[in-house]
């Protein structure tokens, strides 16, 4: 069976979600072998099934922008002759996945929602036009370089060997053209990650840019916090938290959508999840035609009501 190579994002040694999911994919085409960079090499990568782990433990990783992740990559590309490369589509992944798709003169796919194979034959399956549309292509070009969506797939644990061959690659010069001078790491919220979590509860124009009773309710179900572009355009709430076509996907067990009123735009990012509710006060809002239960109503009158219903049921 061919190997394919599964780029891991494991900050802080925990590999993400969207990572172990690109671990279920590479099941699907062939081998999967984990490419870690770092000092540890996380158990979740056997239990999802690499087979092995390519593990590059150099501080020139950490020091640099992407240029020596994506030069070290392109080196195993040369020596292994993957049948494929998966990356998460994430913006250091995308930067990543594009360097090495020009150095290996491959084709690259970026934001696929699914890969398949038949025979030798991989397709990459895009969601494009706020999911109006879905476009199915293969790369006829060299190895196959492919960017996956968070959510594409449900991560499915699986043993795999998960023997550890270390790496070790002569980064050149050109490759460290961006030091990093100083990072600031991001006061933790307590709240999942978006595109990782279970429940996901989003505020939107509505909210009148108090995002506290969302952030309340969100807090009492364990949920991560969202918010539509509306929301982050007037500056309520930081870009990364935003679902929808030019934000995050999400596809949570339970989406609450609070004063949104399900642009096609934001159900682009949200559509897929399991169970929608919505709050909203105009009984005509769009948002209504795709919800599994709606509550006509004020969210700053509904959502208080039932975060404490919540609170007293625990
Ligand atoms: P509105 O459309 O203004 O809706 C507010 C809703 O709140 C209304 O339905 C109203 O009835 C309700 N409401 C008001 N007060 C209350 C209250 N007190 N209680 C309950 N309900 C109340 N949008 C995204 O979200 N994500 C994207 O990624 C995104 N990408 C885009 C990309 C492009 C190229 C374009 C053109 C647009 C994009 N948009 C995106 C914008 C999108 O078209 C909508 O403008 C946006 O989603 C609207 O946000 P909203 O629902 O919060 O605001």
């Amino acid at each position: 069976m061919s190997e394919v190579l599964v780029l891991i994002d494991a900050p802080e040694g925990k590999v993400t979600k969207p990572s172990l999911e690109l671990l279920t994919i590479a099941r699907r085409i062939g081998e999967p072998s984990a490419v870690v960079f770092g000092s540890e090499v996380p158990s979740q990568l056997a239990e999802y099934g690499a087979e092995k782990v390519y593990q590059l433990d150099d501080a020139v990783y950490a020091d640099y922008l992407v240029g020596p992740k994506a030069e070290a990559l392109s080196q195993l590309v040369a020596d292994k002759s993957p049948a494929a490369v998966l990356v998460p589509s994430t913006f250091e992944g995308k930067e990543i996945a594009a360097r090495v798709a020009l150095k290996a003169s491959s084709g690259f796919i970026t934001d696929a929602v699914d890969v398949s194979v038949d025979g030798d034959t991989i397709t990459t399956t895009q969601s494009v036009f706020a999911g109006n549309f879905t476009v199915d292509a293969k790369i006829t070009a060299g190895t196959p370089v492919i960017a996956v969506k968070p959510n594409s797939t449900a991560p499915e644990a699986t043993s795999g060997a998960g023997t550890v061959e270390a790496v070790s690659v002569d980064v050149s010069d050109a490759a460290k053209g961006a030091k990093i001078t100083s990072t600031k790491v991001k006061e933790a919220s307590g709240r999942p990650e978006l595109t990782e979590a279970a429940i996901v509860v989003s505020g939107g124009r509505g909210t009148g840019g108090d995002f506290t009773e969302v952030e309340a309710f969100a807090d009492s179900l364990g949920a991560a916090v969202g918010a539509s572009r509306a929301a982050v355009d007037s500056g309520w709430y930081p870009h990364s938290f935003q679902v929808g076509q030019t934000g995050k996907v999400v596809s949570p067990q339970l989406y609450v959508a609070n004063g949104i009123s399900g642009a096609i735009q934001h159900r682009a990012g949200m559509q897929t999840s399991k169970t929608i509710v919505a709050v909203n006060k105009d009984d005509e809002a769009p948002i209504f035609e795709l919800v599994d239960f709606g509550v006509v109503g004020d969210l700053k009158t509904v959502l208080p009501q039932a975060t404490e219903e919540v609170v007293k049921r625990k």
